[in-house]
């Protein structure tokens, strides 16, 4: 069988957990488990994830499924209910939703007679990111429509931080927010990963990680193990033959590569229909037999190739490490021009999902 697969380490994802809960030791957590759990897949991360607080998620599938699996802390929909019908089974099985836009609260406003039972909320602030939620202006009487509404059980407030991970920080919409809620006493939910690490002033009732669960930064330019976070997902694969290029010969597709002296690649079981980054360029971190190395030419389909030319017992059967322990996949994201996040999450089908601590 072809080899290319992709271990999930769930003693890793319970270290990460407990690193948050350092971090933010007054504050619930609600792991944020959208995406397949950033590609690791929903049910079994959240085996690694079963001491949070709650769950955050996109559709309401994936909050059913966890319900199904038997977890029955707070479930939240990120982006609330798509459809009236969403909002009855959310409400029946007891899944909180976002209210960010007036759509969603007129909606909730004209089902509240017939809710199978109330549904909890977390009211959504535009501070200034500028994509979901209400002005700041505008919250207030969001807030005592929700409050006037009988299909709603509990109130928390939200907002969402677009420069946590950068210089440009909280500093601006935390304000806004504050100003905003002065009076309130509602419990309150801000951060991501990124204020988790850096604006423990932002960490208040729920705390929201997603990426640093799964052991990749949150931060640009500084690495996941700097935060002491142990990677996830080990990606890995085999060797399925070597060659041997002599000086002026091409590699692969494009002839992106060509040799300047005898150079051994050895040919690796991993291509972008695996959700291996079709951009990274060569020189980009691979590990074989345990050694770092690095790509050679471009990635194709089905393979790639790695320098193994200091690697004299490297060879078919080879294990590879794409990213993982060795290779973070945060150093394979910025070799690529992208961010570890989405690496995680274009992780395709076709791979074999392992899990082990
Ligand atoms: C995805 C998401 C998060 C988690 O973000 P990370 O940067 O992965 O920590 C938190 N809150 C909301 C509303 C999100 O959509």
């Amino acid at each position: 069988m072809r080899a290319t697969k992709a271990t999930i380490d769930l003693g890793a994802l319970r270290h990460n957990l407990q690193l948050v809960r350092r971090h933010a030791p007054a504050s619930r957590v609600l792991a944020v488990v959208k995406a397949d759990a950033y590609g690791h897949g929903l049910l079994r991360a959240a085996i690694g994830l079963e001491d949070a607080d709650g769950f955050g998620v996109l559709r309401l599938g994936e909050a059913l499924a966890l319900r199904e699996a038997g977890y029955s802390q707070q479930l939240l929909l990120l982006e609330g209910v798509f459809s009236a019908d969403e909002l009855d089974a959310a409400a029946m099985h007891d899944v909180s939703i976002v209210v960010h836009h007036d759509a969603q609260l007129a909606m909730l406003e004209a089902r509240a007679a017939t809710l199978p039972k109330p549904v909890s909320v977390f009211l959504k602030m535009n501070s200034g990111m500028n994509r979901l939620g209400f002005k700041p202006q505008a919250y207030q009487a969001a807030l005592q429509r929700l409050e006037a509404c009988p299909g709603v059980a509990a109130i928390q407030l939200m907002t969402h931080f677009a420069t946590a991970d950068d210089e440009g920080g909280i500093a601006s919409q935390l304000g806004v927010f504050d100003e905003a809620t002065a009076g309130t006493s509602y419990p309150v939910s801000l951060a991501n990963s990124a204020a988790i690490l850096r604006f423990p002033e932002a960490h208040r009732d729920w705390v929201r990680p997603g990426i640093i669960l799964y052991g990749a930064t949150p931060v640009t330019g500084v690495t996941a193990a700097s935060f002491g976070l142990q990677p996830a997902m080990h990606f890995t694969t085999e060797v399925i033959a070597v060659q041997t290029l002599e000086a002026g010969e091409i590699l692969g597709y494009g002839a992106r590569f060509t040799a300047t002296q005898t150079t051994r690649v050895a040919i690796v079981a991993c291509g972008y229909a695996d959700g291996y980054p079709r951009h990274a360029p060569n020189g980009t971190p691979i590990a074989v037999d345990g050694q770092l190395t690095q790509t050679l030419g471009r990635v194709s389909m089905d393979m790639l190739v790695a320098d193994i030319t200091h690697l004299p017992n490297a060879g078919v059967g080879s294990v590879v490490e794409l990213w993982g322990g060795l290779v973070p996949v945060d150093a394979v994201a910025e070799a690529a021009g992208t961010v570890g996040y989405e690496l995680l999450c274009a992780v395709a089908p076709r791979v074999v999902f392992k899990v082990t601590g």
